[in-house]
């Protein structure tokens, strides 16, 4: 049994669109590597901090991910190879496992697909777009009286005025 121990600081963006860990920030590998009949057993933590777009109110949002990864690298011409496809099993090529895609797979699968800046964010004012954490207390628009709309939107054709 092998441990790896490693901090990764030139890697990819790790994540999905609203939120990932970014690229050339640490992550941090805490793995034991397992030899086993059908190939090698990889598992352990990989942790790494996000960064991310509250989806609502677009302010930053950041945090860390943590994830526990269980995956089985499989050799060439074993029982698994033969009865897996690719995409559903790691191989080992050329006596090497590659981590990455699998760190990338289980830390997009542990992250937000809607991340939020705070559980009961209100996001932005539908009318102007304002955050309505940061607006005055009870923000809202006055609605023109139906009564005056139509006078309003004469006044609203009025640059069209002919040359
Ligand atoms: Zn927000
Ligand atoms: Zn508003």
């Amino acid at each position: 049994m092998k441990e790896v121990h490693r901090a990764i600081t030139d890697g990819p963006r790790i994540g999905l669109d609203m939120i990932a860990i970014p690229a050339g920030s640490d992550v941090d590998l805490d793995l034991r590597l397992e030899a086993v009949s059908e190939g090698v057993l990889v598992t352990g933590c990989v942790s790494g901090e996000t960064e991310g777009q509250c989806v609502r109110c677009l302010e930053p949002v950041s945090g860390t991910a943590s994830v526990y990864l269980t995956e089985l690298f499989a050799y060439p011409d074993s029982a698994t190879d033969e009865t897996t496809d690719a995409d559903e099993m790691h191989r080992i090529v050329d006596d090497k496992i590659d981590l990455e895609q699998a760190i990338i797979d289980a830390v997009a699968l542990d992250l937000p697909h809607t991340p939020l800046c705070r559980d009961d964010c209100q996001g932005l004012c539908p009318e102007c777009g304002v955050r309505l954490a940061v607006a005055e207390a009870g923000h809202h628009h006055d609605k023109i009286d139906p009564r005056w709309a139509g006078l309003a939107s004469k006044f609203a054709e009025e640059p069209e005025s002919k040359p």
